[in-house]
């Protein structure tokens, strides 16, 4: 038996009563799990197979294979699925855990990152995909990448107005430094970097950026997110 908390980031249907729902867990990383006959009216683990619910599970192991056989939910985090925008932006935070989440890899900051992230989406009204752009700060610092440097990665000099994000490296470079695969931090972007960086989630409402910057750099971080972690 494994008793785990965890967050239901994928679920498919398997057969006509039962779910296979992918967790995050905090102990384990990534576990696949089924959940039988979870589609029957009568069953009491209804809100174990939906997206974005944290509980602590407990699961059986038979060859590697695990089923759950009893969850306590902590939170559903409902609220996300009834505001469109809300939605899409904590599918694609689910997305990104899908690809940077291993089995076998306890993850623990991003655990609780992605409890942040998901408890703001739920119950705060934040500006659009200022969560979500926070949320992938986060990854790239987890993953070992530091966007809120004062330095250029390669020659070390001071990083003054013009800035550039190498696309091959992940670094930070001066405009002496950049090349082809480089995109311009402008001094918004760059602004709207550290503000997200500084900010906890909890006070996130209370920023107000440009919509065209949050664009901008959502594209940005997007983009570097496929360059670091799709190739
Ligand atoms: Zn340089």
């Amino acid at each position: 038996m494994l008793k785990t908390k965890a967050i239901v980031i994928n679920r498919q249907d398997s057969g006509d009563k039962d779910a296979l729902i992918t967790l995050f867990s905090l102990e384990k990383g990534l576990i696949k799990a089924k959940i039988k006959s979870v589609k029957e009216a009568k069953s009491k683990q209804k809100f174990a197979k939906e997206l974005f619910c944290f509980a602590e599970f407990l699961l059986a192991e038979k060859n590697g294979f695990y089923t759950v056989t009893s969850a306590e939910c902590f939170d559903s985090f409902y609220e996300i699925t009834t505001d469109y925008d809300k939605f899409n932006e904590a599918v694609q935070v689910l997305k990104i855990l899908k690809i940077i989440v291993l089995e076998n890899e306890a993850n623990p900051a991003l655990f609780i990152e992605t409890l942040k992230v998901l408890k703001v989406l739920a119950y705060s009204n934040v500006q659009n995909n200022l969560a979500l752009c926070k949320f992938l700060l986060a990854i790239f610092f987890n993953q070992g990448y530091n966007f809120h440097t004062e330095r250029c990665s390669n020659c070390n000099m001071e990083l003054m107005d013009d800035r550039y994000l190498c696309l091959s490296s992940g670094e930070v470079l001066c405009s002496f430094c950049s090349d082809d695969d480089c995109v311009k931090i402008s001094y918004a972007m760059n602004k709207a970097f550290k503000f997200l960086s500084e900010i906890d989630y909890d006070r996130l409402n209370t920023l107000n950026l440009n919509k065209n910057v949050v664009h901008e750099i959502l594209q940005l971080l997007n983009r570097n997110f496929e360059r670091r972690f799709l190739n």
